[in-house]
C-alpha cells in the first residue's frame, strides 16, 4: 500500500470545510494522500485561488494530491452529455497536470433506459462503457494521468457490481485504465468475492474504505455509511485478500454520514485518521 488518503467528502458539510482547511488539517494528522473533490476544487478556483498556489502548497508538505473525485456519470450519455464530458475532463486535466494528480476517478450513469424506456443489458452498458473509457483514456494519455472506475453499489446505477466493472477495464485494455474498489459499494450491491479474489489488483489504485449499517441489500445510501470497523463490513476478507495481492493503491477514507458531519472540522478529520489507522495497521505497516 502507497499510504493513507482522506476523500473530502467524508467532511464536506462540516462547518468551515473547504480545500484549504483539509489539507491544514490532513497534512497535521498524519495522512499522506488527499481525494479533491469537484465541490471544493471549485469552490477553491471561484475563491479566486490559483492551480499554482495548490501545486506550491503540495511542494511545501508531506500531504499529496491522489485522486479527483470525481468524474460522474461517464457512460450512456447523449450528444450534449458527451460535449459536457469532455468540457470537464479538459478541465480536471489541467487541475491534475497543475499540482500532479494522477488518477481521475470515473464513476457510472444511474437510470439508463432505452427510447422504449426499457433498461439496457449488461452487455449493452458494458460494450458501450469500454467505448467511452476509450475515448476518456486516449484524451488524458499525453498528461500521465489514469482512470479509475469505481462502480456504486446503488439498484439504479448501471455499472454496480465489481464484476462487471473488472470486466470493463479488462476489455478496456489501456494501461492508464484500472478500478477503484469501495468497501460500501462492494457490499451495498453484493459483489462477488470470488470476483475479488481472482483479480488481477496491479490495475487497483485506489481503495475506499468505510463501513456500513446492517441494513437489507438495495436499501443501502451513502448517508449508511460508517466508521472503519464499527459496521458489519467484513474489512478483514478485503484487507487479507489485498495484502496477499501485494495491493499497492492509496486507501482513502471515504464517508458521507449526516452525523460526523455535525462533529468540528478537526474531530471530523482527526477520527477518520484514527479510525483507519487502526483497521489498516493490522494488515500493513
Ligand atoms: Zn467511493
Amino acid at each position: 500500500m502507497l499510504g493513507i488518503g482522506f476523500n473530502e467528502a467524508t467532511a464536506q458539510e462540516c462547518e468551515g470545510q473547504s480545500l484549504i482547511t483539509d489539507l491544514k488539517l490532513c497534512d497535521d494528522v498524519g495522512f499522506d494522500f488527499i481525494e479533491i473533490t469537484y465541490d471544493c476544487m471549485w469552490e477553491y478556483l471561484q475563491a479566486g485561488h490559483t492551480l499554482d498556489e495548490l501545486a506550491a502548497w503540495f511542494t511545501k508538505h508531506h500531504l499529496k494530491p491522489w485522486v479527483y473525485n470525481a468524474l460522474r456519470f461517464f457512460n450512456m450519455r447523449d450528444e450534449e452529455g458527451r460535449r459536457e464530458l469532455e468540457r470537464e475532463i479538459d478541465f480536471i486535466i489541467k487541475i491534475a497536470d497543475a499540482i500532479g494528480m494522477r488518477i481521475v476517478v470515473i464513476t457510472p450513469s444511474n437510470d439508463v433506459f432505452d427510447e422504449d424506456g426499457n433498461p439496457y443489458s449488461i452487455e449493452e452498458i458494458r460494450d458501450e462503457a469500454v467505448e467511452s473509457m476509450r475515448f476518456l483514456a486516449d484524451k488524458i494519455k499525453p498528461y500521465g494521468i489514469k482512470l479509475a472506475l469505481e462502480p456504486i453499489g446503488l439498484p439504479n446505477c448501471s455499472i454496480n457490481q465489481y464484476g462487471t466493472a473488472y470486466e470493463i477495464v479488462e476489455k478496456v485494455d489501456r494501461a492508464n485504465v484500472g478500478l477503484a474498489l469501495d468497501t460500501f459499494h462492494f457490499h451495498a450491491m453484493d459483489s462477488h468475492w470470488e470476483d475479488l479474489e481472482s483479480a488481477d489488483v496491479s490495475k487497483l489504485w485506489v481503495l475506499h474504505v468505510n463501513d456500513s449499517e446492517n441494513l437489507p441489500i438495495g436499501q443501502l445510501k451513502d448517508c449508511h455509511r460508517l466508521w472503519p470497523g464499527e459496521g458489519i463490513l467484513d474489512l478483514k476478507r478485503t484487507m487479507e485478500i489485498l495484502k496477499e495481492k501485494d495491493f499497492c493503491g492509496v486507501c482513502s477514507i471515504e464517508v458521507f454520514r449526516p452525523e460526523y458531519y455535525e462533529l468540528s472540522h478537526e474531530d471530523n478529520i482527526r477520527i477518520a485518521y484514527d479510525k483507519t489507522v487502526s483497521v489498516l495497521k493490522k494488515y500493513f505497516s
